[in-house]
């Protein structure tokens, strides 16, 4: 084992005492779980409890330590328990805990995010993703007096009722609507293309394209594995948002502070008219926003007709583990090792994966595993349900055994935080070099 356990105790023990907390979750929760994906339906087994947590590394119930590249699903830029965060929520938990009113807090995280995202003039503060993506479209569709979004396949954009159409991640292999107990209607003014296809979506809008409220689209898609957008697809998004009066949609909700200070319209130089994050910004705690254009936002109530509220909205815990997070990716320097570090993982990986039937796709701190079988790594939904996910399944545990946590799913990114040194990630590519190896 590359990474031993940390434990005196024999291996069935343990794996009893994981096992009896996942069959009591099991009789608590629908599936055992609080979220679909956490239940390892996509790579079998049992879901590992975890107690602790600190820098890259997780401890679970059963006495293990994993180096973990899920990163809570990349809420973890700077890892788990990282001082500056633990410090403000120490001293802000003991101030008050939620007051229902406005706090300095929402300020000082509204004016680092205004500061740092290109063309934001006003935000909204969320507390989920979800509802960040389902606001920005009331906004969106309020604006242009327009019904049609238009989203991508393998795109997720959390669950409202709209957006679970053709959604990647836990929602893979359904139809749509995706979900049971979601009116058609609900689902019908949502029109999902291949992500990557600029002749296809340039087709539609020719055709349609008055009819478009909202083009939504992940600019790094990182719900199906990791694909990156091909040269000139965001470019031909904006270019037709821009001709037919459409808004163009950023969910940042992965990629915001993730790619650059300024999120993915940094990275790629686009500008988006709203731009959604989560994630990162609430510094593992919930927080999300939407912003854009004040004459965009000022349509939210009270300034405006379109009704948006949150009990919790701009939480002070949630302002203040975000402005700490933030505070502490605040230049480029920050991002160029992560970079580096992610490369330079890359660069030990890249080969073994190959060899072993796998490949390796990384934009900045994210990668992912696909187990195609050769050609070249996937670039839309199809090609992403084309790999082999029994291969995946088996790498999973074979990493998992050997004390290696990738997201527990082949649909799932993972993520490298700042917390993961440059020798822990070069034992980590070893281990995984055999697990792949172990699962041919
Ligand atoms: C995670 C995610 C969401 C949903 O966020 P929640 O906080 O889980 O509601 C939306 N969009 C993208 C791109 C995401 O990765």
């Amino acid at each position: 084992m590359i990474f031993p356990a940390n434990s005196e105790h024999p291996r069935h023990t343990q794996e009893q005492k994981n096992g009896a907390l996942f069959e009591e979750a099991q009789s608590l929760f629908p599936g055992g779980v609080n979220s679909p994906v956490r239940a390892f339906r996509r790579v079998g087994g049992t879901p590992r409890f975890f107690e602790s947590a600190r820098g890259p590394w997780l401890h679970s119930a059963d006495g293990r330590r994993y180096l973990d590249f899920n990163m809570s699903w990349g809420c973890l830029l700077h890892g788990h328990a990282w001082g500056p965060v633990v410090a403000a929520l120490r001293r802000q938990a003991g101030r008050g805990t939620s007051f229902g009113a406005p706090t300095r807090q929402e300020n000082r995280l509204g004016s680092i995010i205004r500061d740092r995202v290109p063309g934001l003039e006003r935000l909204r503060f969320v507390s989920s993703g979800t509802e960040a993506v389902m606001s920005a479209l009331r906004v969106a569709r309020a604006a242009t007096g327009r019904n049609l979004v238009v989203k991508f396949d393998g795109c997720y954009h959390g669950h409202s009722d709209c957006l679970l159409v053709a959604a990647g991640s836990g929602l893979a292999e359904a139809s749509s609507p995706d979900s049971a107990g979601i009116l058609k209607e609900a689902a019908s003014s949502t029109i999902s293309l291949p992500y990557n296809d600029s002749a296809a979506f340039a087709a539609f809008m020719e055709t349609r394209g008055q009819l478009v409220a909202a083009v939504l689209v992940e600019p790094v898609a990182a719900n199906m594995g990791l694909v990156p957008p091909i040269a000139g697809f965001l470019e031909g998004l904006r270019a037709a948002c821009t001709r037919h009066g459409a808004l163009l949609v950023f969910d940042e909700v992965i990629t915001g502070f993730r790619l650059a200070p300024g999120g993915a319209q940094e990275a790629f130089g686009i500008r988006a008219d709203i731009v959604c994050f989560g994630k990162i910004m609430g510094g593992g705690l919930p927080a999300a926003a939407f912003g854009g254009r004040s004459d965009l936002m000022n349509l939210l109530a009270p300034a405006g007709p379109v009704y948006q509220a949150g009990t919790l909205s701009g939480n002070p815990l949630a302002m203040v583990a975000g402005a700490a997070a933030l505070e502490g990716a605040a230049d480029q320097r920050f991002y160029a090792g992560l970079e580096d570090r992610a490369a330079g993982f890359e660069a030990q990986l890249a080969g073994s994966a190959r060899a072993a039937g796998f490949h390796f796709v990384r934009v900045g701190s994210m990668f992912c595993l696909f187990a195609t079988a050769g050609g070249a790594p996937p670039r839309n939904w199809q090609d992403v349900v084309a790999c082999d996910s029994g291969k995946f399944a088996r790498l999973f545990h074979a990493a998992l055994n050997r004390g290696v946590y990738l997201s527990p799913s082949p649909f799932e990114t993972c993520f490298v935080s700042a917390a993961h040194s440059a020798r822990q990630l070069a034992r980590a590519a070893r281990a995984l070099a055999q697990a792949m190896e172990a699962s041919l």
